[in-house]
């Protein structure tokens, strides 16, 4: 097994690291904003995009919920499902569009149990992926919260009822 796929299987590291830059760049976030966001979104997406591709094969969704899927990239399920596997997660846990692919959502559960800090964010239901925010950077519509906006006409997540909560 490779340094990565160990990395990618045994995710502690790579949450600290997601901690550690999620802090860096909320303390830089005056700075973000004297530049600009449309600029800083210039200057970070192709390092961002680099960066993810290699270490997580991210596809720049623009809105990423990496730490809440076990460190798991969801945009790489063929189906780009955010809310867990579909029905057709194969008996040896293999995709049903990629036969000789691990569902990532197998991948991601297990995952997610070995992350002590964001592991049970795995639980949390995700809004449909906004795909007017795909090639941007994650981080900055993090940080104006963009990411977490529903689009006119979308039904809010917190508005979808939960079979069990009627
Ligand atoms: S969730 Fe989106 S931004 Fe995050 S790694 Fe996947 S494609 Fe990239």
């Amino acid at each position: 097994m490779g340094l990565l796929r160990h990395l990618q299987n045994h995710p502690a590291f790579l949450e600290k690291l997601y901690g550690a830059t999620h802090t860096a760049v909320t303390t830089l976030q005056p700075i973000i904003e004297r530049i600009g966001y449309e600029r800083a979104n210039r200057w970070l997406k192709g390092s961002e995009e680099r960066t993810k591709r290699a270490i997580f094969d991210c596809r720049m969704c623009g809105q990423c919920i990496l730490h809440s899927t076990g460190m798991t990239c969801p945009m790489s399920c063929p189906k780009n499902l955010r809310n867990g596997p579909c029905g057709g997660v194969r008996a040896n846990g293999h995709c049903e569009v990629k036969p000789e692919m691990k569902c990532i959502w197998v991948e991601a559960f297990e995952r997610s149990r070995q992350m002590p800090t964001y592991g049970e964010e795995i639980l949390h239901i995700q809004p449909p992926v906004n795909r007017q925010l795909e090639g941007e950077s994650a981080w900055l519509t993090m940080l104006t919260g963009v990411d977490k906006q529903t689009p006119k006409g979308w039904i809010g997540v917190t508005e979808v009822t939960v079979i069990g909560n009627r």
